[in-house]
C-alpha cells in the first residue's frame, strides 16, 4: 500500500501542516514530516494553498441501481461522489426492485465495494415496495452484511401515522433512524412548484409549504412519544426550520429522543423564480422555494438547527428531463457541486467556517448514519479519509465533464468557487490532480 505525504495542507483552514497517510490511517500530522519516520518512499502531494477536510459523507444519494442503470449505476454515481470529495454515500432505497429486503441492500452494498470509489451504505425502505402499506423487513436489513441503520421511503412520504410510529419504534432495537421525506400527499396532488403568487401566474399547480411542515411537526411529536430517532430529509421552508428548532429545544430538555435535519445545496442557492423559465432542469422535490426560505435555511444551517448538508443527487436520463415541465421527472445532480455551493452560500458569505462545513458535511452525517469509520477529525490514528480542496479557484460547470451518467445539473454554465483536487479513501486516492484515479 502506497504511503502518501500531503505537504503544506491547511486542516479546516488552520495553520499549514503535513499529513502522512499510511496503512489506511493518518499516521502523522505536523510540520516537515518528510524527514520524519515512515515518510521514506512516500508519494508526495503538494497541498500548498489547499484545504484538508475529512472525507465528505452524503446522507442522501440516488444511485439508481438496480433498475435504472440508464440514469446512473453504483459505479458512475460513486465516481461522481469521489469527484465531489465524498468518501461515503447513503444510497436511497427507491430503486427497482426497491431496497426493502436484506437481499437488495446487500446487492447495493456489494456493488459499492466492487466499484471502490467510495463506501456505499444502502438505505433500507421503511415500507414494502415504498407502498406505504406495511413495514419492510427492517430488522433483516439491519442484520445483513450491509448493516443498514438509515431507513427511508424517500421519493415518497410515510404518510400513515401508525406506520410511521411503528417504524420509529422498530428501529430503536438496532439504533436506527427513520429519514422522512416530508410531503403530505393529499396537499400535494399534482403539485409542480412552490405554491405562491408565481405558481398562480405560471399556471403550475402549487406545492404549499404546509404540506412539508405538517408532516415534520407530526413526526417530531411521534418521535418524542415513542422515544426514537427521526431524521428530516431536505428541509426546504422557513417554517420547517422553525419547527425543527422548537423540536430540538424540546428534545434537549426531555432527552430520550432526537430529531436531526438536512438541507440540500440547491435549496441554499436557487429560488422558485427559476420556474418562470419553464425549464424542467429546475424541477425538484421538494420544490425550489422563495428567497426568504433560502435565507432561513442558511441561518438554520449556520446555527445548527439543520445538522447536515445532503445532496439528494437525483440523476435522470435526458428523455426524462427534456420535455415539458409537467411531464418531467423531479430531481437534479448534486454530488460534484455540493462543496462549491456550500462555499458560495455559507463560507464566502461569512455564515460558516471550514470547521463548520466539516461538521455538517462529514461528522454529523457520519454520526446520524452510525458510520464509525467516517467523519472523524484528521488526527493521528483516524481513518485516512481526506479531501484536498482548492477554495481559491473558480470554475464554470460543464455537464459534459460530469462523472455521473446523467447531465441534469441546474448549475450548467454557472461559475462556482472551489475545486476538489484529491480524495483519499482509507489512504488510497480515488481522485488525484482533480481527476479520477
Ligand atoms: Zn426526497
Amino acid at each position: 500500500m502506497t504511503t502518501y505525504l500531503l505537504r503544506n495542507a491547511s486542516i479546516l483552514g488552520g495553520e499549514t501542516t503535513d499529513l502522512l497517510l499510511a496503512d489506511g490511517v493518518v499516521a502523522a500530522v505536523g510540520p516537515d514530516l518528510a524527514a520524519g519516520p515512515g515518510a521514506d518512499g512516500a508519494t508526495v502531494v503538494d497541498a500548498t494553498g489547499l484545504l484538508a477536510l475529512p472525507g465528505l459523507v452524503d446522507l442522501h444519494t440516488h444511485l439508481r441501481e438496480p433498475g435504472r442503470e440508464d440514469a446512473e449505476t453504483v459505479d458512475t454515481g460513486t465516481r461522481a461522489a469521489a469527484m465531489g470529495g465524498f468518501t461515503a454515500v447513503h444510497a436511497m432505497a427507491n430503486t427497482e426492485p426497491v431496497a426493502d429486503t436484506a437481499g437488495v441492500v446487500e446487492q447495493v452494498w456489494r456493488l459499492g465495494r466492487e466499484a471502490g470509489h467510495c463506501d456505499v451504505f444502502p438505505v433500507g425502505a421503511v415500507t414494502v415496495g415504498l407502498a406505504g402499506e406495511r413495514l419492510a423487513e427492517l430488522g433483516a436489513m439491519a442484520d445483513s452484511a450491509a448493516r443498514v441503520r438509515v431507513f427511508s421511503d424517500d421519493g415518497r412520504c410515510v404518510s400513515d401515522a401508525v406506520l410511521m410510529r411503528r417504524a420509529l419504534e422498530y428501529v430503536k432495537a438496532f439504533d436506527g433512524v427513520v429519514a422522512q421525506h416530508a410531503q403530505e400527499p393529499r396537499l400535494t396532488e399534482g403539485a409542480q412548484m412552490n405554491e405562491g403568487e408565481l405558481s398562480g401566474r405560471l399556471g403550475l399547480t402549487g406545492w404549499p409549504a404546509v404540506a412539508e411542515e405538517a408532516i415534520i411537526a407530526r413526526d417530531c411529536l411521534l418521535a418524542a412519544h415513542v422515544g426514537s430517532r427521526l431524521h428530516v430529509c431536505h428541509v426546504s421552508t422557513a417554517g420547517s426550520v422553525q419547527i425543527v428548532r422548537e423540536a430540538k429545544a424540546r428534545a434537549a430538555r426531555e432527552g430520550g429522543w432526537e430529531v436531526t435535519a438536512e438541507v440540500c445545496p440547491h435549496h441554499l442557492l436557487l429560488t422558485d423564480e427559476l420556474a418562470a423559465t419553464y425549464d424542467p432542469i429546475y424541477k425538484v422535490n421538494p420544490p425550489l422555494r422563495t428567497a426568504a426560505d433560502v435565507e432561513a435555511l442558511r441561518a438554520g444551517l449556520a446555527d445548527g438547527t439543520i445538522d447536515v448538508v445532503a445532496t439528494d443527487h437525483a440523476p435522470h436520463p435526458h428523455e426524462d428531463k427534456d420535455c415539458e415541465w409537467a411531464a418531467a421527472a423531479f430531481g437534479m445532480l448534486g454530488l460534484e457541486t455540493a462543496l462549491s455551493i456550500v462555499q458560495e452560500t455559507m463560507v464566502d458569505t461569512g455564515l460558516l467556517d471550514w470547521a463548520g462545513v466539516a461538521e455538517r458535511m462529514s461528522a454529523a452525517p457520519a454520526r446520524i448514519g452510525r458510520l464509525a469509520e467516517h467523519g472523524q477529525p484528521l488526527t493521528v490514528g483516524a481513518p485516512a479519509n481526506v479531501v484536498l480542496y482548492d477554495p481559491a479557484v473558480r470554475r464554470v460547470v460543464d455537464p459534459a465533464t460530469s462523472a455521473s451518467l446523467s447531465r441534469n445539473t441546474p448549475y450548467r454554465g454557472m461559475e462556482l468557487p472551489g475545486r476538489v483536487v484529491a480524495t483519499f479513501l482509507r489512504g488510497t486516492p480515488t481522485v488525484l490532480d482533480g481527476a479520477l484515479v
